[in-house]
């Protein structure tokens, strides 16, 4: 290892720092150092490009701009202002833990490991994120990015999916990080992960470490670092209602309150089964689950959305109601095209929504 005397590791940290300090991106969540907004923006970042979460964050923290703003705003509004994002459980995480932050801290979040690390959806990256970022304690932030980068750095090939290989970046950073600057540490190798040591094609020629990179001394920085592939997502194929009332309005339908996007809205749908036809499946759903009789016209669209685990392909059909007056059940809406606006769904369904309430 290069980095195996407190001269040599001196010497990183002043590589990686200079550099950060010279080439970081002007990002909304880097201006004022605010517990609160980088809390926000690392939930965000998880599993989303930086380019897609700025306009997320900056519309958030201006509907929500303090602790005590999201701690007493209604759990649809939340969901409303992350829709589009995904992984909602972050953002029902996210108000859940500053709730918490509000009753219990005196709406000011820990900078204490051990109580930081208690509140929802705060793992280990976003804890270490927060206490460098935002208070300056030398703590190690290891995500994907940082995890690539020490994995080369130290030409490592544990496989980077495992919670070991993890554990092990997180020690190895703990004993490179600057005690002086580590929210720059930390942020300059998310950086330099974001910006030059990428997945597929390294930048090693303009790398401010390359002169303390094994991998790059080993010619092997294409071969890390290693990650076990994921299995294939599972498919489901949905059929899907739009359907309007004689007043022009669509019927929509609340998800439960827990499992896979819950509490969206979303147009009536079901998964089918076994080899009936899919109108009949929809015509008979209908039925059983809001009392409606209807006619199954043309498939309208057709929509897949992947999730990391699972795959849907929904299928939509215009509906035609033939029963008058009908009262939905209670986890359903009928809605104008104006009044839709003010409900969050999941992105399959806003392609739906768009697509059949504009074509
Ligand atoms: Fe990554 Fe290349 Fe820099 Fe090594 S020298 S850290 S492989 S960009």
């Amino acid at each position: 290892m290069q980095l195996e005397n407190k001269a040599s590791v001196k010497r990183f940290q002043d590589d990686l720092l200079t550099w950060f300090k010279g080439n970081q991106r002007d990002l909304p969540w880097r201006q004022d150092g605010d517990p609160y907004k980088v809390w926000v923006s690392e939930i965000m970042l998880q599993q989303t490009r930086v380019d897609t979460v700025i306009p997320f964050f900056n519309r958030f923290v201006d509907k929500f701009p303090t602790i005590e703003a999201l701690a007493i705003a209604e759990e649809g509004d939340v969901l409303k202002a992350w829709e589009g994002l995904g992984y909602y459980s972050r953002a029902r995480n996210l108000q859940t833990a500053v709730r918490e932050v509000h009753e219990q801290y005196n709406g000011i979040v820990p900078s204490s490991k051990a109580e930081i690390s208690k509140l929802k959806g705060v793992g280990p990256y976003t804890s270490g994120a927060i206490l460098s970022i935002a208070y300056g304690i030398p703590e190690p932030a290891v995500d994907g990015n940082v995890m690539r980068v020490i994995s080369r750095i130290i030409a490592s090939y544990d496989d980077i999916s495992k919670q070991k290989a993890r554990v092990k970046i997180e020690g190895i950073i703990a004993t490179l990080i600057s005690i002086d600057d580590p929210s720059s540490f930390n942020q300059g190798l998310m950086e330099l992960g974001a910006l030059i040591c990428t997945p597929t094609s390294p930048s090693c020629s303009i790398c401010p470490v390359q002169k303390h990179c094994l991998a790059f001394e080993q010619k092997i920085q294409l071969e890390l670092p290693i990650k076990a592939k994921k299995k294939q997502p599972k498919e489901k194929k949905l059929v899907c209602a739009f359907i309007k009332n004689e007043n022009d309005q669509v019927l929509i339908h609340q998800r439960p309150t827990t499992g896979l996007l819950a509490s969206l809205w979303e147009f009536p749908n079901v998964e089918l089964e076994g080899e009936e036809l899919m109108e009949l499946q929809l015509e008979k759903f209908l039925q059983n689950e809001f009392s409606l009789q209807t006619t199954i016209g043309q498939q309208i669209f057709h929509v897949e959305h992947v999730f990391s685990h699972l795959k849907w392909d929904v299928t939509i059909f215009d509906v035609e109601l033939l029963s008058i007056g009908i009262k939905p059940n209670e986890r359903s809406q009928w809605v104008s095209a104006l009044e839709i606006k003010a409900y969050p769904f999941p992105v399959s369904h806003q392609k739906i929504m768009k697509h059949c309430l504009i074509n």
